[in-house]
């Protein structure tokens, strides 16, 4: 089992098993948000522990659709914590328990900035990679 929280430790949460794929999103959004890091968690395997009242959801303008949740009372990014999709990203840097994997791609590398150096073979792609 592998257990998540926020730094201030009011948000915890478990994942039942190791989530389906890791990767990096570069784009401005993820990058402010500091959640470029994600892994992909299955609905069912997501259980709250505390804190969910704390987890408050930035929903960006169109044409940006995917909102972006964080711990109200400290500010650590939990990635679509909140989602309804039956699959959805979670912040690889919320995990307390490293679950093992690594990273499977690089998106948005168009909008990676010159100081940011890609430092592994995963493929990249300047959009949405093809699968996931
Ligand atoms: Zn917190
Ligand atoms: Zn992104």
């Amino acid at each position: 089992m592998i257990k998540g929280s926020c730094c201030c430790e009011a948000v915890k949460f478990e994942l039942l098993s190791v989530p389906s794929t890791m990767g990096t999103c570069h784009c401005s959004r993820c990058r402010k948000a500091g959640a470029s890091a994600i892994v992909f968690v299955k609905k069912g395997d997501l259980k709250w522990v505390q804190g969910k009242e704390h987890v408050k959801l930035y929903q960006p303008e169109a044409p940006y659709k995917y909102g972006r949740c964080f711990c109200a009372l400290c500010g650590t990014s939990l990635g679509e914590i909140l989602s309804d999709e039956d699959s959805f990203p979670v912040s690889a840097n919320a995990l307390d328990t490293d679950c093992g994997l690594k990273n499977q791609f690089h998106e948005f590398v168009c909008e990676i900035p010159s100081w940011y150096k890609i430092c592994d073979d995963a493929p990249q792609s300047d959009g949405h990679p093809e699968q996931v």
